[in-house]
């Protein structure tokens, strides 16, 4: 790849090292032909290198790539903000079964504590998130005319906030079952799993343009794997809302208790497949966007050490 790459330049150079091919700087559309490959855009300052080697992220630019990296690093505070709070919560959950009840001080730090990580991740944490995905889908500034706006990056752009507002009014509504809570959830979970496959689209189309092709393909399979474990959340509550509105109602009694007994052998059989494959989403989604954005950081600091950067 890098002697392939080094061909084409070597082929796009005079023997004084100018550009023999018409190319738009990234930085502001003027046509670099005949400038010196190690120079810069007289237009805008921009080196000429980041306008000559096309899509590599790298080449990028450099203001915003830095956005790019500083929205990817909200992202991976918030997770691990999230996994931090989850694992105190079970830390002082199983504490506080095994102190006694009668040691009341204990009990009332522990309720504190409590508190505290409930509201951190009720209304820090989906303000992190939802700040981290709007930097990292900032527009990039050579590609406006090109991007049809229906992209991987504005789907993720603005149906994040939306599924987040979702999910945090779904947490605040009242915990019983009512048709309009059921309808609730299945919205949430739809919108959430179009967040979710169109934030690991983006990803991959970024890990495209880093020196990285296999970590594009892991996150292309974590999309196939969200959607089957989404097609499954989606599946279950839409049973849960048949069974709910009443298709057992206009069954006869006899066939009723069969129906029921059938939809509850399925329940806890989707149920355990759910289980399983949101434990996995939980812990290789972190995993995958850390990856990415170590990778995508590193194309960011290459990039600075180019001139005009
Ligand atoms: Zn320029």
């Amino acid at each position: 790849m890098p002697n392939r790459a080094a061909n084409n330049l070597q082929a796009a150079l005079d023997a004084h090292g100018r550009l023999t091919i018409d190319r738009d700087c990234v930085g502001c559309g003027y046509n670099v032909r005949g400038l010196d490959h190690d120079g810069q855009c007289p237009e805008c300052g921009m080196a000429v290198a980041r306008s000559v080697h096309g899509d590599e992220l790298r080449f990028a630019d450099p203001q915003w790539l830095a956005v790019v990296c500083g929205g990817l690093r909200w992202i991976r505070i918030t997770l691990a903000s999230a996994l931090i709070a989850f694992l105190l919560l079970m830390v002082g959950s199983t504490v506080t079964t095994l102190i006694p009840a009668a040691s009341v001080d204990s009990f009332s730090t522990f309720s504190l504590i409590v508190a505290v990580i409930g509201l951190l991740i009720s209304l820090v944490l989906p303000v992190t998130l939802a700040w981290g995905v709007w930097r990292l889908c900032r527009q990039e500034p050579k590609q406006l005319s090109r991007e049809p706006s229906l992209s991987w990056r504005n789907v993720t752009r603005f149906v994040t906030p939306v599924a987040i507002a979702l999910c945090v009014g779904y947490t605040a509504s009242p915990a019983t079952a009512t048709l309009m809570t059921m309808i609730w959830w299945i919205v949430t979970m739809l919108v959430l799993g179009v967040a979710a496959v169109a934030l690991l689209s983006y990803l991959a189309a970024l890990a495209r343009r880093i020196p990285a092709p296999d970590q594009g393909q892991r996150l292309r399979r974590l999309r196939r794997e969200t959607v089957l474990v989404l097609g499954c959340v989606l599946l279950i509550n839409a049973v849960e809302l048949a069974v709910w509105v009443g298709v057992v109602q206009h069954i006869p009694p006899s066939s009723a208790s069969w129906i029921n007994r059938y939809h509850g052998n399925f329940e806890s059989c989707m149920n355990a497949i759910i289980a399983i494959g949101t434990l996995y989403l939980a812990i290789a989604y972190p995993i995958a966007v850390n990856v990415t954005a170590r990778k995508i950081d590193a194309a960011r600091r290459a990039g600075l050490e180019l001139t005009g950067g």
